[in-house]
C-alpha cells in the first residue's frame, strides 16, 4: 500500500477503467476517472453497458487461442470474491448467474461440428458434457423441437453487465473516488513524464495515467506523440448489434449458444424475465448505428432456436464497440518511452470476464510489482518486432 497519496487519472470509465480505479484506490492512490459518459452509460457505444455478460472461457475457447485460456480461467475463478467484494463496497448486490451454458446444435452438420468443438473443449482440459435432444428439451421445455442434441457446459456463468458497471460506479464514488464526464482531449507531457490531462474545460496534474478507453485508446495513445509510435499496435473497434427482449416469464434458464445459418447466437437469460440477443460482428470503424438487417438476423436466428421469442416485447437494439488489439488478446502494460502510462486496453469478446483481474494487474504495474501469474499474456513484448 501506498501512503503517499499518488494521483492517478484512469481515461475510460467502463469496466475495465472502473475496476483499475478501485483496485488503484484499495493500494492507497488517489484516482479520477475521465469519460464523457460516466453519468449515463447508455449515451455511448462503450462494450461494457452493452455487452451479452457471458463468462464464458469455455465457450469463447477457440482452436489456436489455447495460450490465453489460462488468462480467461484465473479471471472466472476469480469473479466470485470479485463480485462479493464490489457488491459490499458498492451496498449493492451483483448476483452471478451460476445455471450454465448449453450449446445447441439444430441439424446433424452442427452437431458435428458441435462434437468437434466439445473434443477440443475436453482436449485442453474444460469440461464439455454431451447431451440428447430429450435432455435438452428436459433442461430447457421452450427450445425448439428442432434441436438434435447439444454440450452442457455448467461452467460458463453469466453476469448483467450493466448492472456490473452500476455496481462497479457506486463502489468507486463510496471509496471516493472522483469522476469527470469529459471527454479528454490532450495530454501534456514535460520530458519522459506525462503530468497533466486536458479536457473542454480543465486541467488535471497527475502523477500517473491509465489509458483504459476500450475501442478509442489508439486515439488517446496519438495525444501522447510518442516518438515511436509504431511501438504500440493499433487498438481497431469491432461492431456488435445486440438486443434485449422481455416477457412475464422466465424463459430460459441458462445461456444458449447455437450457429444457426453460419452464424453465431446467443441468448442470456437475466432477471425479471429479460433476455440478451447477440451478437454481430463486423469491422465498420467506429458506426454505432443499429442496421435493420442485424436486427433482423439475430430475431431470425433466435427465434430458430427459441420460437418463444416471437411473444416477447422488444425492448432494444443497441451497438457496442468492442476494443480489438492485433491477436484478440488483451494489452495491460506500461508504454515504453514514457515513465507514468499504462495502457489497459484491446479485451476484445471477454472483457466482462476478464474485469475480475484487469484491475489487479493495473494496481501491479502502478506498484512496479509483479504482475499476478496469469498475466504473461497481457504484456506489449509479445508485438516486438512484429509489423503492425
Ligand atoms: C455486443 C457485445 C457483446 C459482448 N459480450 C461480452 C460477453 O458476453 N462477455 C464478455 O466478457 N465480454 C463481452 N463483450 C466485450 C466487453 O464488453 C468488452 O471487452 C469490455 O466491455 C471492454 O471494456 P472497456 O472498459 O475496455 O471499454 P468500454 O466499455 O468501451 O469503455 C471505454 C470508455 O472509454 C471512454 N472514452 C473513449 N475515449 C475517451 C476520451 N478521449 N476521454 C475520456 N473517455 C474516453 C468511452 O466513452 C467508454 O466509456 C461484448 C462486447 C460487445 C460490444
Amino acid at each position: 500500500m501506498v501512503s503517499n497519496e499518488k494521483h492517478v487519472a484512469i481515461i475510460g470509465g467502463g469496466v475495465i477503467g472502473l475496476s483499475a480505479a478501485l483496485t488503484a484506490t484499495q493500494h492507497g492512490y488517489q484516482v479520477t476517472v475521465l469519460d464523457p459518459i460516466i453519468e449515463d452509460h447508455a449515451r455511448g457505444a462503450g462494450a461494457s453497458w452493452m455487452a451479452g455478460g457471458m463468462l464464458a472461457p469455455v465457450t469463447e475457447a477457440w482452436f489456436g487461442e489455447e495460450a490465453r485460456l489460462s488468462l480467461d480461467i484465473a479471471a472466472l475463478k476469480a469473479w466470485p470474491a470479485f463480485a462479493r467484494n464490489i457488491s459490499i463496497i458498492a451496498q449493492r448486490e451483483l448476483a452471478i448467474n451460476t445455471t450454465g451454458t448449453l450449446q445447441i446444435a439444430l441439424d446433424i452438420d452442427d452437431a458435428r461440428e458441435l462434437e468437434r468443438i466439445r473434443n477440443f473443449q475436453n482436449s485442453v482440459g474444460l469440461k464439455a458434457h454431451a447431451l440428447s435432444r430429450d435432455e435438452l428439451l428436459d433442461l430447457e421445455p421452450l427450445l425448439s423441437p428442432n434441436v438434435v442434441g447439444g454440450s452442457l457446459i455448467s461452467t460458463d456463468l453469466s453476469v448483467d453487465n450493466r448492472s456490473l458497471v452500476l455496481t462497479l460506479k457506486s463502489a468507486c464514488e463510496k471509496v471516493g473516488i472522483h469522476f469527470v464526464s469529459k471527454r479528454v482531449t490532450e495530454i501534456q507531457s514535460k520530458g519522459n513524464r506525462v503530468h497533466q490531462v486536458v479536457t473542454t474545460d480543465e486541467r488535471l496534474d497527475i502523477d500517473e495515467l491509465v489509458i483504459a478507453a476500450g475501442a478509442w485508446s489508439s486515439e488517446v495513445v496519438e495525444m501522447l506523440q510518442l516518438r515511436n509510435p509504431g511501438s504500440i499496435p493499433t487498438i481497431r473497434p469491432i461492431k456488435g448489434e445486440i438486443l434485449r427482449l422481455r416477457s412475464g416469464i422466465t424463459a430460459i434458464k441458462h445461456t444458449l449458444r447455437a450457429h444457426v445459418h453460419g452464424f453465431q447466437v446467443y441468448l442470456v437469460p437475466r432477471a425479471h424475465g429479460e433476455i440478451v440477443v447477440g451478437a454481430t460482428q463486423f469491422e465498420r470503424g467506429f458506426d454505432a448505428r443499429p442496421t435493420a438487417g442485424g436486427v433482423y438476423e439475430l430475431l431470425r436466428d433466435s427465434r430458430e432456436l427459441l420460437p418463444y421469442i416471437s411473444e416477447m416485447e422488444f425492448l432494444e437494439a443497441g451497438v457496442g464497440l468492442r476494443p480489438g488489439s492485433p491477436d484478440n488478446a488483451p494489452i495491460i502494460d506500461r508504454i515504453p518511452g514514457v515513465e507514468n502510462v499504462i495502457l489497459a486496453t484491446g479485451h476484445y469478446r471477454n472483457g466482462i470476464l476478464l474485469t475480475s483481474i484487469a484491475g489487479e494487474v493495473v494496481a501491479a504495474l502502478l506498484a512496479h510489482s509483479e504482475p499476478p501469474a496469469d498475466a504473461e499474456f497481457v504484456s506489449l513484448a509479445r508485438f516486438s518486432g512484429v509489423a503492425q
